[in-house]
């Protein structure tokens, strides 16, 4: 375990202390200068992303691997070619039903390349064709293949590099088992600063009023150590990066510890929250008839080949349309049968090509008693994610004071009605480097496609000539 990761609260990260995981002590309550609550690939980058001089403090309210971001499978989007542009737009824009914010669609998409050159820098390992270029697959509800992965483990991949560099970072306190229980809100006057970026329209006289009057907003978060223990950790920043509402349900993909806390205590204090009601089945769980977490048999499964069939081993459904539209045929499907699941059949796939691919989902099935080489595998839908979630703007930023919150506990209205399959990882590290660039400077990082040429120099394995350096913090803008 790296220096900085403790297991429960520790002492004041006093002024200048590199890394409070040295001080060892009681529980008491901290002061930093930006306080996330949530580790998964949300957390982390805003992390990553926030200068080197800003004292941070980080809190996880299970084990560090318990985030829906080590469980993703199928991959993480980009904009490899511009001529893909309009279509990357129109699928996203499809499979929200048109009830995505539109300027947050370009955004990600504008944004994607600089992630992934960065991830790529920060060590994860894409999937590479013969030639060393990225490789890409496709999932449901996409034109064409855009999606980078590793093997079936795309999340872990992307969390653990990340999750090392964060590690290695003397700034940043990281607590395991401690639970963010509530935001600290007071009122005081905010400085020029901050008035301009939210208000640039305001001058003269109003700005003059604005610098005068004391105004609500965040000053920190109240936690709960593992022993039960309260405190509160005072921090000019908060930033709220909680994941999803899957343990709220009895059947989900999602991790139980995973329940939409930051959209309760947003709702306690009038703070707005979107599209409560958008929560995202996925088509395919492994169906087991026990309870607990269902493991997910990802879409990239059916964009690489596989077919859903019914009792009679007949196909039903086209397998590529959105995930809500192909959950209802099967919940049609299982309603006309009286049974509780359908079957996916791995068929038309290779043998080689479903060992090399899905190889965690391989294991998982047989685990099971299914192997997915030779026979179908029965599966149902499952709560999956949240579309929904604490309204923020472009910057991440909630519509109270210096409180942000990123991933997907946060809705900027990229998803619209429905995710758009492998979107959710990238408009989480897009968003999460807005708010670390907002909180750093004040102001919004620009939104800038970086060019094609650029990308696939700086996408090149690490340690190639090229490759992304690991970020300096956010005084580097998209390029
Ligand atoms: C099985 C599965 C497969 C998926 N596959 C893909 C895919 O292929 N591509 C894709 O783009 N997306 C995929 N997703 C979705 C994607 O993984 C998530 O949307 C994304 O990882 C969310 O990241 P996050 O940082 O917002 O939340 P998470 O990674 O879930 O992290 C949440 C963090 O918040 C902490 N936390 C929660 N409540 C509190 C609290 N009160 N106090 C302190 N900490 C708290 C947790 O401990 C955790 O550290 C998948 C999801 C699942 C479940």
């Amino acid at each position: 375990m790296a220096e900085n990761v403790v297991e429960g609260p520790v002492g004041n990260v006093a002024e200048g202390t590199a890394s409070a995981g040295a001080i060892a002590g009681a529980s008491a309550d901290l002061s930093c200068d930006v306080v996330i609550a949530g580790c998964g690939v949300a957390g982390l980058y805003t992390a990553l992303k926030l200068p080197r001089d800003k004292r941070i403090v980080m809190l996880s309210k299970g084990a560090f691997e318990e985030c829906d971001s080590m469980l993703a499978q199928g991959g993480i989007c980009v904009l490899a070619e511009d001529a893909d542009y309009a279509d990357y737009y129109r699928d996203t824009m499809n499979a929200g039903h048109y009830e995505n914010r539109r300027e947050s669609v370009d955004i990600m998409i504008q944004g994607s390349r600089a992630v992934i050159a960065d991830l790529v820098g920060y060590g994860a390992r894409f999937e590479r064709t013969e030639d060393g270029a990225l490789a890409f697959t496709r999932e449901g509800a996409h034109s064409r293949p855009r999606i980078c992965f590793h093997a079936d483990e795309t999340g872990k991949e992307i969390t653990t590099a990340l999750f090392r560099a964060v590690s290695e970072l003397p700034n940043v306190t990281m607590l395991e088992y401690t639970e963010m229980t509530d935001v600290l809100i007071g009122e005081s006057v905010l400085t020029e600063d901050e008035v301009v970026p939210a208000a640039p329209e305001a001058d003269g006289e109003l700005l003059a009023r604005a610098l005068r009057t004391p105004t609500r907003r965040c000053m920190g978060v109240m936690a709960r150590a593992r022993d039960g223990a309260p405190f509160a950790i005072r921090a000019r920043d908060t930033v709220m990066a909680t994941g999803g509402i899957g343990g709220r349900y009895e059947h989900s993909t999602n991790f139980p510890v995973l329940t939409g806390d930051a959209c309760r205590i947003a709702q306690d204090h009038g703070i707005p929250c979107d599209h409560m009601d958008y929560v995202q089945i996925h088509p395919t769980s492994l169906y087991t008839g026990k309870p607990g977490r269902a493991f997910l048999i990802s879409e990239s499964c059916r964009g690489e080949g596989a077919v859903l069939i019914d009792r009679d081993g007949n196909r039903f459904t086209d397998e590529l349309q959105p995930r809500d539209v192909v959950t209802a045929a099967i919940e049609q499907k299982m309603a006309e049968e009286g049974t509780d699941h359908v079957r996916l059949s791995f068929e038309r796939m290779s043998e080689h090509e479903i060992r090399t691919h899905f190889p965690h989902i391989y294991e998982q099935c047989l685990e099971a008693g299914y192997d997915i080489t030779k026979e179908p595998v029965p599966v149902v839908p499952a709560q999956h994610y949240f579309m929904g979630g604490v309204h923020v703007d472009r910057d991440s930023l909630t519509p109270c004071p210096n409180l942000y919150a990123v991933g997907e506990t946060s809705c900027n209205g990229v998803h619209g009605k429905n995710r758009l399959a492998s979107n959710s990882l990238l408009e989480a590290l897009v968003f999460a480097r807005r708010a670390a660039y907002r909180i750093a400077t004040g102001r919004s990082l620009p939104v800038r496609r970086m060019p094609q040429d650029v990308f696939e120099r700086l996408a090149s394995a690490p340690g190639e000539k090229g490759a992304a350096p690991a970020g300096p913090g956010a005084r580097d803008e998209e390029v």
